[in-house]
Formats: C-alpha cells, structure tokens, sequence
C-alpha cells in the first residue's frame, strides 16, 4: 500500500483538505491556479450526500481562510443526482452561492451518459443567478455541438474535455482519433463564434492546446487551460510563464484509489513514466 500512497500522489493530493490546499498552494507559487476535488460519486444515501456537501463548505472556508487562488469541481452523482435533479439542486445551490459571496468559481464536472441531460438542466438553471457557475461537456458524445450552441446562446462557461467515460457507439464517437478531430472542430466552432463567457480547454493533447492558442490570437477570447493535477506539470508552469491563465485539477479525500486507478487505466503508459519516477525518488 505504502508504493501505491507514493505512486498515487502524482495524481492525487492526499486523504485530508489540508494536503489538497497544501497542493494548491505550491501550485499557485509556479503560477498555476487550481481546481480542487473532493473525490467520490453516486452517493444513493442522503447522509453521504449530506457529509460530501460539508465537505465541500468546509473546503470553500479552507480555500479564503488559505488565500488560495482556486476553484472547487464537484460530481452531481455526489450531491443528490442519485435521488433526483431537486435533491441535487438543492444541495449545490447552497454551494454556489457561498462560494460567490468568497469569490470562488465553482465547476460541475460531466459524469455518464445517463446523467448528461440531468446535469446541463441543472447548470442552466443555476447559471441564471450564479454566474461563478461552469460545467464540463464532453466533446465525444454526438449531442455535444447542439448542447454548445444552447449553451453558447446563453453565455454559459464551459469547459470542454473529450470525455472519460466508457459510452456506447449509438450516442457517442469510440475512436481517439475521431474524438481528437471532433474537439478540434468543437474548439474552431467556439472560438469563431463567441457567444460563451469562458472556455476552459481542459486537455494534455499538445496539437490541441498549440491550436486554442493560435485560435485565440485570431479570435481573443477569455480562455483558460486546464490540465489534471499529475499530468503535463512542465507545460503547465511553461504556459503560465507565457501569460495564460493554466489550472490545475487536484483531487483528494479518502476515495483516491478509486480516482486513481481510473487515471491509471486511462493512461496505461503513464505507469511507466511514474514507476520510473518512484525507482529514481523524483
Ligand atoms: C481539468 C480536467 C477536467 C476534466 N473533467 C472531466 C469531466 O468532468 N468529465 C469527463 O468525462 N472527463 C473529464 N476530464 C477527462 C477528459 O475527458 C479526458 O479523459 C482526459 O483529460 C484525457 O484526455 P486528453 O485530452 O488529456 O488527451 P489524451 O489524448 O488522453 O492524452 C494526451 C496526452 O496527455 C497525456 N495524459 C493524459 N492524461 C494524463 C494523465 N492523467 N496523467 C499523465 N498524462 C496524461 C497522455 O499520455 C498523452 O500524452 C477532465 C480532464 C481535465 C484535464
């Protein structure tokens, strides 16, 4: 277990809201902002979903009280959407307004497909009032340029990512080349067109992040970077170095393993390049 806490640590900050505002504070002195997580998904029991949502007031305190320059992402499965979208709304709107009274940004991370439809109602919702609002949109799922265009009329903040999720080939694109073409027409699409009020272009593909780039010289918009805590960290302080706002996802809490080995199954050549890291102490 102990080379698995090492291992992990790459990718996640810890068990306690202490390591990931630890985290997010050497993060904010290379220039990075960050994005914190409390991790954790489908809580079914109201007391679970009730202790995530203390969790993340407590967190929301932990980040003014620090002085931290970060937002907080939370998972609607983990705050009510396994009852229902009234649960899940009333358990995040609470959050959301907190954190704009503090000053902080607050994303809705994009879970499976049974739950898009639920998710974006949710956000925009909440985003009539509460602008300190975004919500990821996976660019694999075939509905996505009809839900940016809603989105885009209705200035919404987005991040886009290609999406994590294993889904099935009716709704959603299987392969990574076709899922790399389709973000790179997605990003043209919003760039060229405006209309959104923030585009966080959440990826560690460096085709696509040379293209947001030379996008944005064509057609400036507010836009960020965002990348997972643990992936790309060079790149990461190399851009905010160029003067682009770059983030940094960290998730932590007492489910990291789970968290964890999903990154590891995603990217399966990262084993390596971290065993490596472990073997040398890096
Ligand atoms: C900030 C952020 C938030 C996200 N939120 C969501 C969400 O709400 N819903 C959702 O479905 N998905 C989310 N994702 C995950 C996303 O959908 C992809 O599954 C993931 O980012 C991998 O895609 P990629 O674009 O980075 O490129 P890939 O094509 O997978 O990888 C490009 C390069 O980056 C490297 N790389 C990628 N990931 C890692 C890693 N973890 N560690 C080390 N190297 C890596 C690869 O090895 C490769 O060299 C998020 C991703 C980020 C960065």
């Amino acid at each position: 277990m102990g080379i698995l806490i090492h291992l992990a640590k790459r990718w996640v900050a810890g068990e306690y809201l202490e390591d990931a505002v630890e985290r997010a504070k050497s993060a904010n002195d290379r220039g990075i902002s960050g994005i914190i997580n409390h991790v954790g998904e489908h809580n079914e029991d109201i007391a679970k979903i009730e202790a995530s949502a203390e969790e993340y007031n407590r967190l929301l305190d932990g980040i003014k009280q620090e002085k931290i320059d970060s937002a907080i992402s939370i998972k609607p499965t983990q705050l009510g959407l396994m009852k229902d979208v009234q649960t899940c709304t009333k358990t995040i709107e609470p959050l959301v307004k907190k954190a704009a009274d503090l000053g902080i940004f607050v994303w809705m991370d994009m879970e499976g497909s049974i739950h898009t439809q639920q998710i974006i109602d949710i956000y925009k919702h909440l985003y009539k009032e509460n602008k300190n609002l975004g919500i990821a949109i996976q660019t694999y799922l075939f509905r996505t340029p009809e839900d940016l265009k809603e989105l885009s009329a209705m200035g919404a903040k987005i991040r886009l990512c290609k999406g994590a999720y294993n889904e099935p080939a009716d709704i959603a694109i299987k392969r990574h080349e076709d899922i790399r073409k389709a973000y790179a027409d997605l990003l043209e699409m919003l760039f060229r067109e405006g209309g959104l009020e923030l585009i966080a272009v959440a990826t560690h593909d460096d085709e696509l992040i040379e293209l947001a780039m030379q996008l944005n010289k064509e057609h400036p918009r507010n836009f960020e970077f965002q990348m997972l805590m643990g992936a790309h960290d060079k790149r990461k302080v190399e851009l905010a170095g160029e003067g682009y706002k770059v983030c940094g996802y960290i998730p932590y809490g007492k489910g990291w393993l789970g968290y964890f080995l999903r990154r590891l199954n995603e990217q399966k050549r990262d084993i390596k390049t971290a065993l490596v890291c472990v073997i040398k102490g890096d």
